[in-house]
């Protein structure tokens, strides 16, 4: 499903990822751990190529989101298909960026009406089913400044997932909340994980990786240092980075 093929990334002189090698298989959840500032996060957007990247290449279902924006085009591709293809990434931020001055069914029927100019039945449908299987059925009607931050979040995943999504990104999706919203958050991502979703998650919430991940990706510096098994990983680091940060978060 996904395919990065030494990912470089610069901001100016900073480089942020120096070959950032990595494969998820369809249906595969993968939890991407480490502190902060090591390129979590410009990872994730080059993924779906919300950020151009400076070296090597980035297959998403098969096709090529990203490449090497200085080398030699292996692959000509045209910015539109790259947005078709963005299409079937859903992305969930640790700031919900719900559209205020919508309601939270028009939340989740907006960009398949507009993007997919799919029927308005139909998605209606659809939303509907998502908010009951994210437990905010009763919720279609209120606005987001009426919810929870919990409840925010559980709509932005609803909405992302109106998209059918074929690969979700979750982007620390639980540290803007209070600790009591944590883990109604975290159920409905471990629901859909079990659903066959293939996703990768950016968490600091290491109980949560060890229980859902299929695998954990530790990053350092803009590099891979250590992966494996999610129980691997947290419970038994092998390198003395990981050992040195999940020390601090657990
Ligand atoms: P993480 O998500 O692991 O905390 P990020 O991917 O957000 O890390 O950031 C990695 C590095 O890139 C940091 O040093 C950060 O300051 C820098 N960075 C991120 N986004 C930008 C940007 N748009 N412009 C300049 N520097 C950036
Ligand atoms: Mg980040």
């Amino acid at each position: 499903m996904v395919k990065a093929d030494g990912i470089e990334k610069n901001y100016g002189k900073l480089q942020v990822l120096n070959g950032i090698d990595m494969e998820v298989k369809a249906g595969e959840v993968v939890c991407l751990i480490g502190p902060s500032g090591s390129g979590k996060s410009t990872f994730l957007r080059c993924i779906n190529h919300l950020e151009g990247i400076d070296g090597g290449r980035m297959w998403v279902d098969g096709k090529v989101m990203g490449y090497d924006i200085k080398g030699t085009r292996l692959h000509e591709q045209k910015d539109s298909e790259v947005c078709r293809n963005r299409t079937g990434i859903g992305m969930v931020f640790q700031h919900f960026n719900l559209f205020p001055h919508m309601s939270v069914l028009e939340n989740l029927m907006e960009a398949p009406r507009l993007v997919l100019k799919q029927k308005r039945s139909v998605v209606r449908e659809r939303a509907l089913k998502l908010l009951d299987a994210v437990g905010l059925a009763e919720k279609a009607e209120a606005y987001p400044r009426q919810l929870s931050g919990g409840q925010q979040q559980r709509v932005a995943i609803a909405r992302a997932l109106c998209m059918e999504p074929k690969l979700m990104l979750f982007d620390e999706p639980t540290s803007a909340l209070d600790p009591e919203l944590v883990g109604e958050v975290l159920k409905v991502i471990k629901d859909l994980a079990q659903s066959g979703m293939t996703m990768v998650v950016v968490t600091h919430e290491m109980n949560f990786a060890r229980d859902v991940a299929d695998r954990v990706v530790f990053m350092a510096d803009g590099q891979i240092v250590e992966q494996g098994p999610a129980r691997d990983i947290i419970t038994n680091p092998q390198h003395p980075r990981t050992k040195a940060f999940l020390a601090s978060v657990l």
